[in-house]
């Protein structure tokens, strides 16, 4: 936190000042930063410094306090409220000419209450929605035009929430400020307590009447119709931005945007790691003794691959560039296919006549490691 600047460097007075000379450097310094004069939150800053200056410099107790034990004395004895109350800024102000109430404007500069802010339109929400693609389209990509379900600024109320013909209301528990402010003694002690307003839950406005077809919300759902392009080699998980698809904004700002999220369906055969393709391929075991010549199935059709005499079970085979295309990149993954040799569970009684001959003259014997 930056250092907090002296009372009477802010107002730029000598120390030993007259009550009417502070006043008057006040003034003019008021004329200068009131928010009636200029919006700048620069300003605003300064506005603030200059009446928490003036409130404790134009009372001779806070001041005698400042004077003595500095900053720490004023906070540690006063509350906002107990600072600023008693002050002559409604008088100031007046005199002044700025329309807006003195010791209010100050509390609204110095709580954020909504009424001396400048509001922002608030952008919409962002949404999100999920698309399931095979491996293939992911692989590939695809342009494809989807339904999604969309928002639409309400057409009844024009995105107010209030039913036509019926008005809002300043919330009357807080008055339009949207805060609740309650102060408590004890003793010689007061505590000034500023709480969200549970009514209107800080939005200063109580709408009584909400507009029937959008329940107050100020949007309505629809089926939007959007159209995505999904680049080669994208994957689970990934999300494309399309920006101002999302919410529209009910107060004229601009709209979310909408986030498409991939989820990419569990393929029958392959699998996917990275940018590499897995497949499992079972084989007799007369096929990997002799060696053989098996169609593969990959992302695009069947290619040969050759499986040499004496495989051995889990041996890998690689399909170069066989695999998916590299996101926004270039090049392809591989495909790996994993030889397991296929025990049979039934068979004839002529195979296992053969097999029973062929055990005895292969004469196998069992090992270990
Ligand atoms: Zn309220
Ligand atoms: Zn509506």
């Amino acid at each position: 936190m930056s250092k907090k600047r002296d009372y009477y460097e802010v107002l730029n007075v000598p120390r030993n000042a007259t009550k009417k000379e502070m006043r008057k450097a006040y003034r003019k310094l008021a004329l200068k930063y009131h928010p009636d004069r200029n919006e700048s939150p620069e300003a605003g800053e300064k506005f603030k410094e200059i009446s928490e200056a003036y409130a404790v410099l134009s009372d001779n107790e806070k001041r005698a306090q400042y004077d003595q034990f500095g900053h720490e004395g004023i906070s540690g004895k006063y509350t906002w409220d107990d600072i600023f109350r008693g002050t002559d800024f409604d008088r100031i102000f007046r005199d002044l000419g700025f329309g807006f109430g003195g010791v209010d404007t100050i509390f609204d500069m110095f709580f954020k209450r909504g009424t001396r802010q400048r509001r922002h339109p608030q952008r919409g929400t962002d949404l999100q929605y999920e698309l399931g693609i095979t491996l293939e389209e992911a692989a590939f990509g695809l342009s494809k035009e989807v339904k999604v379900q969309g928002f639409d600024v309400c057409d009844n109320c024009h995105g107010s929430g209030i039913k036509p013909g019926t008005d809002q209301k300043n919330c009357e528990r807080c008055k339009g400020t949207g805060e609740v402010r309650r102060t408590r003694s004890f003793g010689y002690t007061r505590f000034t307590e500023i709480q969200t307003c549970d009514k209107c839950h800080g939005k200063g406005v109580f709408i009584e009447n909400l507009c029937d077809t959008c329940k107050g919300t100020g949007t309505v759902q629809r089926p939007h119709k959007i159209k995505l392009k999904i680049p080669p080699g994208i994957d689970s998980g990934h999300s494309l931005r399309l920006s101002g698809k999302g919410k529209p904004s009910v107060q004229g700002g601009p709209s979310g945007d909408l986030y498409v999220v991939v989820d990419v369906k569990p393929h029958e055969i392959f699998e996917r790691d990275g940018n590499n393709i897995l497949c499992e391929a079972y084989v007799g075991f007369p096929q990997a003794t002799l060696g053989t010549r098996i169609h593969v199935p990959t992302l695009e059709g069947k290619a040969k691959l050759k499986i040499p005499a004496g495989t051995q079970n889990g041996t890998v085979f690689r399909l170069r560039g066989k695999g998916v295309p590299r996101l926004r990149g270039w090049g392809r993954g591989d495909q790996f296919v994993r030889v397991n040799i296929r025990t049979p569970t039934k068979i004839t009684r002529r195979q296992k006549k053969l097999l029973a001959e062929l055990a005895e003259e292969m004469e196998d014997k069992v090992t270990f490691k």
